[in-house]
């Protein structure tokens, strides 16, 4: 069978490209993002008692890597980027169907004329990614503490140190609409968005990632990350 589903609505967050964004939610707490329902499903009815609920469950599309296709086995990072594993035993993003499933805290609800949005909490989810379902978390059947987790049983431990360059801090000062910029930073380049096989070597490179507006420059010597520069797009 083949089955044709609707986009019910498109993630707004500062993600801007796939490199840096954390593995799985709740890892970056501070990644605030909004879901901007899309016609028709952008009512008041539609979302009716949802505010109830503390936690989401978003079923999306990983639409940056969909046309790539997949593979029965992949080599997640968690295993060092060598070993590999059936694709179902992973979250990896290249799957048969390119469906993606995390949960996410619910901030808060906006209605405006002709508009819904939800405000969601620690995202995994790249900006433009398009939502398919949503549905609201419910511990008495979602949470099983004693879940046995394989070769993921816990957040990654192995946490960088940030700090900022005087040219980033600088940067940061100026940024004053974005108020928990220098937390969400540290969150994410604590995570190493490196590909596995850099990690445990020394690296000179200079790398860059573009989150909200801005282009993010770092170096990484294990354990420290400096942010070199933050520069404006
Ligand atoms: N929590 C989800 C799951 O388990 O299905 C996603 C896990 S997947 C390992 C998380 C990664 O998906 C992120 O680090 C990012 O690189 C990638 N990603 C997020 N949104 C995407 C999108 N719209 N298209 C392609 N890749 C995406």
């Amino acid at each position: 069978m083949k089955f044709e589903i609707d986009t019910l609505g498109v993630i707004h967050s500062p993600y801007k490209e796939k490199f840096a964004i954390p593995r799985q939610p709740g890892l970056v707490r501070s990644a605030t993002a909004r879901l901007e329902l899309l016609p028709p499903y952008n009512q008041a009815d539609a979302v009716r008692g949802l505010e109830q609920f503390s936690h989401l469950w978003l079923s999306f599309v990983f639409h940056q890597t969909m046309e790539q296709g997949w593979h029965p086995t992949v080599r997640p990072p968690r295993l060092g980027g060598n070993e590999r594993v059936g694709v179902f035993a992973t979250r990896s993003t290249f799957r048969p169907n390119p469906l993606g499933l995390s949960v996410v805290p619910l901030l808060g609800i906006t209605l405006e004329k002709g508009g819904v949005w939800l405000e969601l909490g620690a995202v995994d989810l790249l900006d433009g990614t398009p939502v398919v379902d949503i549905k609201p978390y419910l511990p008495y059947a979602d949470s099983l503490p004693h879940a046995r987790g394989g070769f993921a049983p816990e957040p990654p431990r192995d946490l960088l140190s940030v700090r900022f360059h005087p040219e980033a801090e600088a940067a940061l000062a100026r940024r004053r609409d974005l108020p928990a910029l220098r937390t969400f930073l540290s969150e994410v380049l604590a995570q190493d968005p490196r590909p596995a096989y850099k990690k445990g070597k020394p690296d000179d490179k200079e790398y860059g990632v573009r989150l909200y507006d801005m282009n993010v420059r770092f170096r990484i010597h294990e354990p420290e990350c400096e942010i070199t520069a933050i520069e404006s797009l």
